[in-house]
């Protein structure tokens, strides 16, 4: 049976992985995969097209029925044994991660961690996938509520947490009885095939994971528009979320789309200054800004502007940038792309009238000569709808706004078209209470830095997305119920 991988002019070439074997795609095309600390080549993988996503489909649909048959209990012992080995793995996988991905190690090993408590949480709730028995209105039946799989699920991630976002979503896909085809950002494509082949080491069943590189418009387009799915999860754009609502519309698909944010961070007069100046950049640099919960956007109280962001500058003046391998800060950008869209929306910024306190360029020269690196940067800003307060900039790069009050600060906050999470610091309980039922989001962190776990709810509202992972709900969206009407005179 062919290898995972094969070298080809010295580097890595990675197969598809469909039916439970390594096989070549029918299209003689790859992508190169590229380091983002310095911009080297460092493995291929192929460029799939339609008859790639065809035959991962056939896989996992020849799959499921036999799969779902199996006790929970049976698929949650596989989930379990994939979760070890990937610990067992943890620092090869890490190194995986930072080498197509850029955030520094200790983020890394994090994510690998994060990533098989998906899965073992998934396989904790294999005893609890109930149903209900209802009362009718007539003697002697009964109505019955039961949960079953979808089919087959596709699982479309993006490349800020290529195994995390991998395993939210494989996880309870699994383990309420689907089976899957994964497909990675096109960036990002070599921890899921890595995670792949220790899911061949643990003995699922042929078919039940599958996982295929390619780009969004050609394999994610031909998986999305394939008529065997019936469920589509995204993590990713905004963009790429609504285009797949729209190619998923003629086959009334299930979607779960899970997208962008432009989280808001509040500060009232009356906050620990020191703990909200933490969170802050906590919640803006780590991961080089790239997480859809990331800080984004800053109201600070004019009483205590002056303060925090005196704080506040010296602190984001200290992150160490630099080699991600190593135990630094913050890491390069992921992509030449998107370190230009970073830098376009500051410059943008810059000529509309923001003040930058530090930072405001790419970092070039030295060790940053090569990869894509730009300098953690705070500027503050008077206007709350330029461009750089309402679009996400995915980067280390925050604008920050004095407000007169807090109900100032709470109306700006829910100014967005995004409604992902949203962070607000004050030691007033009145405040805390309004706060939670004013505010337009789907996440909100109160005196406290960003970090979904995995028995909570993650979704967004408005243009961050429908649907939610994580928690009971998350599983919920990977079953559908069935009704059954039982007389028994
Ligand atoms: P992206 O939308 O470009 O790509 C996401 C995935 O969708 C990739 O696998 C891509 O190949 C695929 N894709 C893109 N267009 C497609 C199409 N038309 N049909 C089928 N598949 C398609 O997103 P990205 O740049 O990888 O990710 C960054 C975005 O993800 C940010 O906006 C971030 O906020 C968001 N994100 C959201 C969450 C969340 O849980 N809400 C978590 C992480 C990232």
């Amino acid at each position: 049976m062919p290898a995972m991988k094969e070298l080809v002019k010295g580097t890595d070439r990675y197969r598809q992985f469909i039916g439970g074997q390594w096989v070549d795609s029918t299209v003689k095309e790859w992508i190169e995969v590229e380091n983002p600390a310095t911009g080297a080549v460092i493995a291929s993988v192929p460029k799939g097209g339609a008859d790639d996503a065809d035959r991962a489909l056939v896989a996992a649909r020849a799959a499921q029925p036999e799969w779902e048959a199996l006790p929970p209990q049976t698929r949650g012992q596989m989930l379990r044994d994939l979760a070890r080995l990937m610990l067992e793995n943890r620092e090869r996988l890490a190194r995986v991660v930072v080498s197509e991905q850029g955030k520094p190690i200790q983020e890394a090993r994090g994510e690998i961690e994060g990533a098989a408590l998906y899965l073992t949480f998934a396989a904790e709730e294999a005893r609890r996938i109930t149903g209900d028995i209802i009362p009718s209105d007539n003697p002697d039946e009964q109505i019955w509520i039961q949960k079953v799989a979808h089919g087959v699920v596709i699982g479309l991630t993006a490349w800020n947490y290529p195994a995390g976002l991998m395993c939210r979503k494989l996880g309870p896909a699994l383990i309420a009885g689907n089976t899957i085809v994964i497909k990675s950002h096109e960036g990002t494509p070599l921890s899921a095939f890595e995670i792949a082949q220790l899911s061949a080491q643990v003995g699922f069943p042929a078919g039940v994971i599958n996982v295929v590189s390619g780009t969004g418009e050609g394999l994610g387009a031909a998986l999305v528009r394939h008529p065997i799915p019936r469920l589509i999860t995204l993590t990713g754009s905004v963009r790429a979320g609504k285009e797949i609502f729209r190619a998923a519309a003629d086959d009334l698909k299930l979607l779960r789309l899970e997208l962008g944010g432009k989280a808001p961070f509040v500060v009232a007069e009356d906050a620990d200054i020191g703990a909200a100046v933490r969170a802050a950049v906590a919640s803006r640099f780590e991961n080089c800004g790239q997480i859809c919960i990331c800080n984004e956007r800053m109201y600070l109280h004019r009483r205590i502007a002056d303060e925090f962001l005196d704080k506040f500058t010296t602190a984001v003046k200290a992150l160490k940038v630099g080699d991600p391998q190593t135990m630094v800060d913050v890491g390069p950008k992921v992509s030449g792309i998107e370190l230009d869209k970073v830098a376009r929306m500051v410059d943008e910024a810059k000529a509309a009238g923001a003040e930058i306190l530090t930072g405001g360029r790419k970092l070039t020269e030295g060790e940053y000569a090569r990869g894509h690196w730009y300098e953690p940067t705070v500027m503050t800003v008077a206007d709350n709808q330029m461009r750089i307060m309402q679009d996400e900039v995915f980067g280390p790069v925050v604008p920050v706004m004095t407000v007169g009050d807090f109900d100032e600060g709470l109306r700006l906050a829910n100014e967005s078209r995004y409604g992902l999470s949203a962070y607000v610091f004050t030691k007033d309980m009145r405040r805390v209470m309004r706060l939670i039922r004013e505010l337009k989001f789907g996440e909100i962190y109160v005196n406290k830095p960003g970090g979904d776990v995995v028995q909570a709810h993650h979704a967004g509202m408005r243009d961050s997305g429908i649907g939610g992972e994580d928690g009971k709900y998350g599983l919920d969206a990977y079953f559908q119920k069935k009704t059954i009407y039982v007389n028994f005179a």
